[in-house]
């Protein structure tokens, strides 16, 4: 095993505070067995599958409840049942990542948890084929961490002819509130070993390159024991700075590869994993079982006991909420409070790329970052102080008060990690001058949201940018 010893970084980025509200150090617990599911039909951005069950079908946990035939051109998975029960709805709804109307199928537990596992649990899974472990992970519904839920299967000789090259493991959380997957990493960090191994003799013996914070020693220690006679992997310690577990952020880190402008990591022959999903492949192959349950961080200066908890997917945030709410929040979100979107129903269900459920409180939502007084909040732009004693700081989502015109601070210059100029881009973008934005890299553009967090004057960037982005695709397709 290689281990490179200086820290490796990108240009651009920031480091977060610890937050209020943060769940760190705290040991996974099991959420209650939610009451209802409502589980999409379409995970992340891969195909919309058919449903298997019709209103009134019982279902067990486990049980495939819509599936479509293995397309690589359409990649999708079987999606199941998360809960044992009766099937109540089937139904179109506006679907949590881009509100676009997506068949979702809503379940009502009978309490029992009754189990239905995959035919072929595989704890020798050396002895598998890249095929047979990839047709495990496809009917297991094993996505990836990155690229919004992409099927694995479909990487694998399973579903692909074309061999990928890299294994890239995302084990370095960057993003405010996001624990879960940290706790899962020293929980289960057995699982994840042996997730990597499969994952990597499922795409074909590839390299496997591990992006890991220098600020975790003793998870450090372990891999370089556990993994010190493979020759195929390199660990490698970063600065743990935000967005640098983004798919496009890690791969030009690990291993110096730019993923095509609006294009995917598989397009230069690479598959990143992060911790949730290596230790999904391991379960689904070793045990049988298959991706029904994920960890999730329950935080936010508006929750009154931040957790970090395994939680079936399906569970309606309000579930997640439940009592723990210790004042109006004026923001939910789930997933980034960078770049996740607000969520007002809390009917709507946490999904399998789902890594937090935030509420911030009103007051913090609102106070002007620049404007308003704190030495305990987070600050990118050194406009107050910051005092380093304070551990805990108060958000800053920068994301109210009003716009004002842009002062050519150049903050979002500086922080944006694909070396845009995020004030331009807004600006054309906001004038409909897509040509104009595209001449200057839009689709370059990885919406980590961070030229919006630090924008003096509150100016909607990544807004702008996403509709820029929008129209510019719709012309395409016209
Ligand atoms: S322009 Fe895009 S990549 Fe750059 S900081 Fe803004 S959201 Fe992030
Ligand atoms: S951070 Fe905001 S005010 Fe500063 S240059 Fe960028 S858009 Fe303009």
């Amino acid at each position: 095993m290689a281990v490179l010893g200086s820290l490796k970084t990108f240009q651009g980025g920031h480091y977060f505070g610890l937050f209020e509200g943060t769940p760190r150090g705290r040991r996974l617990s099991n959420a209650p067995l939610p009451k209802r599911v409502t589980i999409f039909l379409r995970q992340g951005f891969s195909a919309e599958v058919a449903p298997l069950v019709q209103v009134g079908d019982r279902v067990k946990t486990g049980q495939v409840i819509g599936v479509n035939e293995p397309n690589p051109q359409r990649p999708s998975t079987p999606v199941h049942a998360t809960i044992s029960g009766r099937v109540t709805v089937i139904e179109k709804q506006p679907h949590p990542l881009d509100g676009q109307p997506t068949l979702a199928v809503t379940i009502e537990s009978d309490g029992k948890d009754e189990w239905q596992f995959l035919q072929r649990p595989a704890p020798n899974y050396e002895r598998l084929s890249a095929e047979e472990l990839g047709k495990i992970l496809y009917d297991a519904g094993v996505t990836s961490g990155g690229q919004a839920g992409f099927p694995t299967a479909f990487a694998t000789a399973y579903g692909l002819p074309e061999r990928m090259r890299y294994l890239l493991i995302n084990a370095i959380e960057t993003e405010p509130y996001f624990e879960a997957t940290d706790q899962l990493l020293y929980e289960e960090f057995d699982k994840f070993i042996n997730g990597i191994k499969i994952l990597r003799q499922a795409l074909g013996n590839v390299q496997v390159h591990i992006g890991l914070g220098y600020n975790k020693p003793r998870i450090y220690e372990e891999l370089i024991t556990r993994l010190e006679y493979y020759d195929w992997c390199t660990v490698h310690q970063l600065l743990p700075k935000y967005p640098q577990g983004e798919d496009a952020v890690l791969t030009r880190t690990l291993i110096d590869l730019l993923v095509p402008k609006g294009g995917y990591v598989t397009d230069i022959q690479c598959v990143v994993q992060d911790v949730q999903h290596c230790v999904a492949a391991y379960e689904a192959v070793v045990e049988g079982k298959p991706f029904v349950e994920r960890v999730i961080s329950v935080a936010g200066s508006a929750v009154k006991e931040p957790k970090n908890l395994r939680v079936r997917i399906g569970t309606p945030i309000a579930e997640l909420l439940d009592n723990n709410i210790c004042s109006k929040a004026a923001r939910i979100v789930l997933g980034s409070v960078l770049h996740g979107r607000d969520q007002q129903n809390l009917d709507l269900p946490a999904l399998k790329d789902t890594p937090a459920v935030v509420a911030l409180k009103e007051a913090e939502a609102e106070l002007m970052p620049v404007a308003g007084p704190g030495f305990d909040r987070d600050s990118f732009t050194g406009a107050y102080v910051s005092l380093p004693w304070l551990k805990i700081k108060r958000a800053n989502t920068s994301l109210n008060g009003n716009e004002r015109a842009c002062v050519r601070c150049g903050y979002c210059l500086d922080v944006c990690p694909q070396n845009l100029f995020p004030a331009m881009l807004g600006e054309y973008c906001a004038n409909h001058l897509v040509s104009d934005a595209l001449n200057i890299d839009l689709m370059a553009c990885i919406e980590c949201g961070l030229c919006a967090y630090v924008c003096p004057s509150k100016i909607p960037l990544l807004e702008q940018i996403r509709e820029g982005k929008r129209h510019a695709l719709e012309e395409v397709s016209t």
